[in-house]
């Protein structure tokens, strides 16, 4: 057992830990200290709470910890890289559900019927806001899961007067809340259920409404609504620590999902609301042309006599675990003396930093790592740009088509460049399903198969 002084002392140093560790996952060099920060914070958390006064059962506790950890490490080892952003969302919905249980067993707890005046009333606010936050990232979350997963279709599910359905749901909380506030000891449980329902059928209609190519801008969103969700478990718990974490993650969500709908050209209360007055009405641009295939042979003589190459990987890299071969290929090109640099789109793969991480993980020195930004004024001097799997990051009629659903995002000029060699297995479209007019261009050739053969094939080559 631990005083109350130490238990506040310990939630200050695991505050602080976790406000290091958000730093250090702002680059990648801090990236692996930042994580370190946050086990050790997470750690003291933990022991802090669970050792405090006024805590009972620890054997239940210890048990619950064990059994989560073990399922946690099974699932975090047998996960693929391309389905994080999948175990991150449905991760997101157990924070949504436990701030609903929370809720729950805070308004049935015998303390909170000893409150009166306007400390019970503010008590049943932070629960019913807890209850509502908490329920529409819960299912929100699930929702993701599914259209990340392939398992429910990625097209927005769009009705008319969605938004004054959703405005009306929304306002008949508000009621129900005051309702609920009135009620003596328990009896307003019935007004929870009610709110409890509609908030996650407000999170199932959010997440329906927003198109794949979004995506990344949910899986962040909902990050922070898990994060809110925290902050409110935090006030209906009296716990200081989970008040501080809820809103970092809440806060440091937010800011990344606007950071993203800025790299994206989307408004940010287009995107959460599910495509808020923006959806193209017209048909989109037909694509036609001749496509032009290589073979690995010429595709190494292209890169033989480029001076400059540009690589820019996508999710089809990720697929292909092609990051080794394409270490090896880069690092013949440069004893060759020509200048290899990396392009990243900051939503290429399937999660925010997919590539990089990839990259990184094959060793490739980060300052041959560029951003979109930094490379795009460089691709007219380029000779060769290799697209590793990449689609719809490098789709033109994202700047010429109005009515391509990508209209608008910025993409990597990559037909800038003299030759174009695109490697991918067949001419299926990316994950936002639209053709790529890229392929078509006089610049370009295809070169097909799977990523990691292809560059491997081409390396016996070199
Ligand atoms: P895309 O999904 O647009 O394209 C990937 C391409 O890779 C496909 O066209 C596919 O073509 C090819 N591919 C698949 N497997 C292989 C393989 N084994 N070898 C070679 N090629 C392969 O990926 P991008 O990275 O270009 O764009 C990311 C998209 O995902 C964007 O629309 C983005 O909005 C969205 N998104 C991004 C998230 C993020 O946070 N980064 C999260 C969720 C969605 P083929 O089948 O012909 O081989």
């Amino acid at each position: 057992m631990i005083s109350s002084q130490i238990q506040l002392a310990s939630y200050l140093f695991a505050s602080i830990l976790f406000i290091l560790s958000l730093g250090g996952l702002s680059s990648q060099e801090s990236a692996k200290k930042g994580v370190l920060y946050g086990i050790v914070g997470m750690i003291i958390a933990i022991l802090s709470t669970v050792l405090g006064e006024g805590i009972h059962g620890h054997i239940y506790i210890i048990v619950a910890i064990v059994i989560a950890s073990l399922i946690g490490v099974a699932v975090a080892r047998k996960v693929e890289m391309t389905s994080m952003p999948q175990l991150v969302a449905i991760l997101h919905s157990f924070v949504g559900l436990a701030a609903v249980l929370v809720g729950f067993g805070s308004y049935l707890d015998p303390h909170t019927q000893e409150l009166s005046g306007t400390l019970r009333n503010i008590h049943l606010v932070e629960v019913f806001i807890g209850v509502f936050i908490g329920g529409l990232t819960f299912t929100g979350s699930i929702v993701a899961w599914g259209k990340l997963d392939g398992k429910i279709r990625s097209k927005p599910l769009i009705y008319p007067g969605r938004h004054a359905v959703n405005i009306i749901l929304v306002m008949s909380c508000v009621v129900l809340c005051y309702l609920f506030i009135g009620m003596e000891g328990t009896n307003g449980i019935g007004y929870l259920y009610v709110m409890t329902a509609i908030s996650f059928f407000i999170g199932v209609m959010l997440v329906m409404a927003i198109g794949g190519a979004d995506m990344p801008v949910v899986v962040s969103m909902l990050n922070s609504y898990s994060g809110w969700a925290a902050a409110a478990a935090g006030f209906m718990l009296g716990n200081d620590l989970l008040i501080v974490t809820g809103a970092l993650v809440g806060s440091s969500g937010a800011i990344l999902s606007i950071i993203m709908c800025e790299a994206m050209n989307r408004s940010f209360w287009s995107v959460i609301f599910g495509g808020f007055g923006e959806t193209p009405k017209g048909k989109q641009a037909e694509v036609t042309g001749d496509v032009q295939a290589v073979d690995h042979e010429e595709v190494s003589d292209l890169l033989k006599e480029a001076k400059s190459v540009v690589i820019v990987p996508g999710y089809g890299m990720a697929v292909a675990k092609a990051q080794y071969p394409v270490y090896d290929m880069v690092d013949r090109l440069k004893k060759e003396g020509k200048t290899v640099r990396f392009g990243i789109h900051p939503v290429a793969g399937r999660l925010p930093g997919h590539m990089n991480v990839l990259l990184a993980e094959a060793n490739v020195p980060y300052d041959i790592v560029l951003e979109m930004e930094e490379i795009n004024d460089d691709l007219s001097e380029t000779d060769v740009v290799l697209v590793i799997g990449a689609n719809d990051i490098v789709n033109p009629g994202a700047e010429t088509d109005p009515n391509s659903p990508i209209y608008g995002m910025p993409v990597i000029q990559v037909w800038n460049a003299e030759t174009v060699i695109v490697m991918k297995r067949s001419m299926a479209t990316g994950y936002a399903g639209v053709q790529n007019p890229l392929f078509f261009k006089d610049n370009t050739r295809m070169l097909y198969g799977d990523a990691k053969d292809s560059v491997t094939k081409i390396n016996g080559f070199l």
